[in-house]
């Protein structure tokens, strides 16, 4: 299992400073989720840590290694996003297979392992639909999928719940759980949502402006904020 750790990482777009210092370390397996408001940089900070962004400055070091300057597919990790982006024209189980087949896996070892993840993500009976034929949260399972069977030892997602209706979103948050207690790999979720933060997180890294405000257990968030930010923020009556 696989730590990662940030230290001192900053970034700006042209004179606009979006990520201002953040030193963080995230436990392996640990299910970590950085909660703040639209625009703080939550999701200019997975994507630093994903290698799809370049920090300005600072280190990222994942699995004790530094991979500062390592590429996206170095980096042992997978990222899933809100838009699920699932290819139309292919049957879930080719949509879940695809990153094997890019990589030219043989055929058997590719079949064998789609059925695997289809069975942890109860897909087994739909691997023949194509994704319109699906349910959202159905599409946002075979994303996670083509996540899952690269076995990642890190796992980013982005809001990946927040085009799901409100009762579809707490079934989706149990199995991400779920999930995490199956794999047992380390998770960095974002969200804007305080009540995803507080059912789902181990740890939660509260960002405001680019910085952070306050780390740790949701309880402990709730019992002693660190800032009046993260009390609103969290709704403590403090
Ligand atoms: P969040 O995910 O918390 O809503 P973002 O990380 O997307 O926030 O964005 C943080 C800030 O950085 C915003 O002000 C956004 O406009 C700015 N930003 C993000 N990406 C770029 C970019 N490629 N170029 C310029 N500004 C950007
Ligand atoms: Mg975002």
């Amino acid at each position: 299992m696989t730590s990662v750790v940030l230290e001192d990482v900053r970034k700006s777009f042209g004179s606009l400073d979006v990520i201002k210092g953040v030193d963080l370390t995230i436990e392996a397996g640990e299910f970590c989720v950085f909660v703040g408001p639209s625009g703080c940089g939550k999701s200019t900070l997975l994507r630093i840590i994903s290698g799809l962004e370049t920090s300005t400055s600072g280190k990222i070091l994942i699995g004790g290694k530094d991979v500062t300057e390592a590429e996206p597919s170095q980096r042992g990790i997978a990222m899933v996003f809100q838009s699920y982006a699932l290819y139309p024209h292919l049957t879930v189980a080719e949509n879940i297979g695809f990153g094997l087949s890019l990589a030219r896996r043989p055929k058997a070892e590719i079949s064998e392992k789609v059925k695997q993840t289809a069975d942890v993500l109860q897909l087994s009976h739909l691997l023949d639909r194509k994704p319109k034929a699906l349910s959202g949260g159905q599409r946002q399972r075979v994303a996670i999928g083509r996540a899952i069977i690269r076995n990642p030892q890190v796992f980013l997602f982005d809001e990946p719940l927040s085009n799901l209706d409100a009762s579809l979103r707490s079934q989706m948050r149990l199995e991400l759980t779920e999930l995490h207690a199956k794999l047992g790999a380390t998770m960095i979720y974002v969200t804007h949502d305080q009540v995803e933060a507080m059912t789902m997180a181990d740890k939660i890294v509260v960002l405001n402006g680019g910085k952070i405000e306050q780390v740790g257990s949701p309880m402990t968030l709730y019992n002693n904020p660190a800032t009046p930010f993260v009390a609103g923020f969290i709704g403590s009556p403090k």
